[in-house]
């Protein structure tokens, strides 16, 4: 089966032209201009940019706090009609199991036939005792070649220890496999947060108020000697701030293989969200805490400059209702996150692109080619090119969209950016060279998604010598 997109433009991290793209299957097999093809199938894409398959990094459908769970790989159909057709997803160790086999498990239950856009996987270290760190060696034949630590949340079972750290990255340089962090400093967020309890201040702002920029940036500083310390490269997620910024900046300078990203609402939303009233703004209670203007300012140039090298949307899909209430009376007990994968790739288009702040070209690298080399997935996914899977966005920058979760697919019950306005739509996307969107309907089947095994020696190795 063969498809032709016609008379789009298309737009790459590199370039953008008027032509087309020819489909054998599920792999582009010709991109120029007027080709000259029969398919089975013409799709005008006239008006249209047409765009790589958005790569989402950074998403949890597996993730609880204190119990309640997020939801899962059931919602990943709001991925597709937001334009993104992979996401890697994080999953925790099991207590007493090992990383490798506590992936394969989640992944034979929850995602293979459930699953509507591609997936990977980051395994995350939580429990030292099982020989997890020569299980890391293996990580690259099991298709998981990256791992994250969480320096935040102390006294919680996923916890990690610089030790812990640094033991993981002196096993993942021979290997390849790139070690990430959550950069948050545990022991000083419990000081603050306990003083702001007894105080009396336990409304959601003061989640905020007990993660200052400071604790963010001590991590990240500390991360990057923990990794000069290993001699080992260093992926730090979710970066919010701007001296956090600066420590990855003077790292690059001095010539280490040290790379982060930022989210969505690190951009879009601040501090003044969490202060909204009637518990409101549980909704906006995740960690890092979300910043000031000055932050936002300085992140949208951050991945102009390219010191940050993509924006995911640190996907998690709590409720407000029922389980962001569980902190009702204590900031503490409201589960982190807020979901974002469906509307990632369309606001980074409307602010980013339309808004002036990055090009077409940044926007492809940011939300779809340098997340897929940063994981192992370089030579399949994020491009538009010969070879490359067939995940493809038809997307019409004359539509707009007024942001809504009446009309959302993700699951929860809110939506972070209600009532923002987005310039252009998502018409069209093709998952493999299969249509799974049409006319911005999601129009796939339960298990379309397949597990795409990501490679060793990801987007931070190159440049890294060993010392
Ligand atoms: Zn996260």
């Amino acid at each position: 089966m063969s498809k032709l997109i016609k008379n789009g433009t298309i737009v790459t991290a590199l370039e953008e032209f008027k032509g087309d793209v020819l489909i054998e299957g599920e792999k582009i097999v010709a991109v120029g201009e007027k080709l000259d093809a029969k398919a089975d199938e013409v799709i005008d894409a006239k008006g249209m940019y047409v765009l790589p398959g958005g790569v989402d990094q950074h998403v949890h459908f597996s993730f609880e706090f204190n119990g309640s769970k997020v939801r899962g790989f059931e919602t990943t159909n709001a991925a597709a009609v937001g334009g993104t057709t992979t996401v890697i997803e994080f999953v925790n160790q099991e207590q007493g199991k090992g990383l490798i086999d506590s992936i394969d498990d989640y992944r034979k239950e929850s995602v293979e036939g459930v699953s509507m856009v591609d997936y990977s996987f980051h395994g995350i270290i939580t429990d030292t005792t099982t020989g997890v760190f020569d299980e890391i060696e293996k990580l690259p034949e099991a298709g998981y070649p990256t791992v994250k630590l969480f320096m935040a949340y102390k006294g919680m079972f996923f916890h990690a220890d610089d030790d812990a750290i640094a033991k993981a990255m002196m096993k993942a340089r021979d290997v390849g496999v790139t070690i990430m962090v959550h950069a948050e400093n545990a022991e000083l967020i419990d000081v603050l947060q306990k003083q702001c309890v007894e105080e009396g201040n336990t409304g959601p702002y003061y989640h905020a108020v007990s993660r200052p920029p400071i604790v963010e940036t001590e991590a990240t500083e500390r991360a990057i000697n923990i990794a000069k310390f290993a001699d080992a490269p260093l992926y730090v997620v979710h970066v919010s701030t701007q001296k956090a910024v600066d420590a990855i900046k003077r790292a690059q300078a001095e010539g280490l293989s040290i790379y982060g990203e930022t989210c969505t609402h690190y951009l879009l939303l601040d501090k003044s969200d969490l202060a909204k009233e009637n518990f409101e703004g549980a909704k906006y209670v995740c960690s890092p805490a979300l910043r000031e203007q000055e932050d936002r300012d300085y992140l949208w140039k951050s991945i102009e400059k390219g010191w940050l090298n993509s924006v995911s949307s640190d996907h998690c899909g709590f409720d407000w209702e029922n389980q962001k209430h569980m902190g009702k009376d204590d900031f503490r007990n409201i589960p982190n996150g807020a979901p974002g994968m469906e509307n990632r790739f369309g606001l980074m288009w409307t602010y980013g692109v339309e808004g002036g702040k990055i090009s077409k070209q940044q926007f492809v690298d940011l939300v779809s080619t340098t997340p897929a080399k940063n994981n192992g997935l370089g030579d399949r996914k994020g491009h538009i090119g010969v070879g490359y899977d067939a995940d493809i966005v038809l997307y019409d920058p004359s539509k707009k969209v007024t942001i809504s979760n009446e009309t959302s697919l993700q699951g929860v019950d809110y939506n972070s950016y209600e009532g923002f306005e987005q310039k252009g739509k998502v018409e069209k996307v093709l998952l493999r060279g299969n249509i799974i969107v049409d006319d911005g309907k999601f129009v796939g089947e339960k298990g379309d998604g397949e597990f795409i095994k990501g490679k060793p020696y990801g987007l931070c190795y190159e440049g890294y010598n060993k010392k």
